[in-house]
């Protein structure tokens, strides 16, 4: 089974990707840490993207489906994957029909406000990736990863503006895929606004596996 989860940054989508991958035993790809590590490695593909990471628009989709497909073709899961950040727009949704099969949507509904207060606690942990919440899942140790022990930081397209810039990109480009999958019957939707376990479950039971 192959799964894609849509939804706004700060929706959920990555929590919610790697809650699903474990449950159904998927391998989670997320286009968006790909990028970032091709960032931290400084590779032509990293140095050719950080500025339009860094200012909350989307990067040229050649390139990510590029790295997409390289990903896929490393990866083998017979279980299947489910896909975290891809497609972001109608041109990717279309493009991806050639590689691979998609079995159902989910997309994960979160309103603007409620993103925008969730985003401006947001931390990340630069070494194993954990994400964490001052207002709704602190670290045990003020920006300290429980993980890892690795220093906290903010992501530099969390940063208020660009979070608002972000949700511009969302509902422009990646909203419109929402109505692609509608029309082909493999939509889900799922209220995202509760905590994360609620909202896996829900999506879990509405998948038809509880
Ligand atoms: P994410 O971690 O999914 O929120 O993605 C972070 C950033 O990576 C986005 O704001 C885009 O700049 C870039 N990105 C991730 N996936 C894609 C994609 N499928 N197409 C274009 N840009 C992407």
């Amino acid at each position: 089974m192959n799964l894609v989860v849509l939804g706004a940054p700060g929706a959920g989508k990555g929590a919610q990707s790697f809650a699903l991958s474990e449950y159904f035993g998927l391998t989670h790809v997320s286009t968006g840490d790909m990028l970032r590590d091709e960032m931290k490695r400084k590779t032509d593909v990293g140095i050719s993207v950080t500025e339009r990471m860094n200012k909350g628009e989307l990067v040229p989709d050649d390139v990510v489906t590029e790295l997409l497909k390289d990903f896929l073709r490393r990866n083998q899961n017979e279980n299947g994957v489910i896909l975290d950040g891809y497609p972001r727009n109608l041109n990717q949704a279309v493009i991806m029909e050639d590689f691979i099969k998609i079995d159902r949507v989910i997309s994960v509904n979160v309103e603007d406000g409620l993103i925008i207060e969730r985003m401006s606690g947001r931390l990340v942990c630069p070494s194993c990736k954990a994400s964490f919440n001052t207002h709704y899942k602190p670290p045990k140790v003020k920006h300290i990863c429980d993980n890892c022990g690795h220093k906290l930081v903010t992501r530099e397209d969390d940063k208020k503006k660009t979070v608002k810039k972000r949700l511009k990109t969302y509902h422009e480009e990646t909203e419109p895929i929402i109505n692609f999958y509608k029309a082909k019957g493999i939509l889900t939707e799922v209220n995202g606004a509760f905590d994360i376990e609620t909202v896996t479950k829900s999506i879990i039971k509405l998948l038809g596996d509880d």
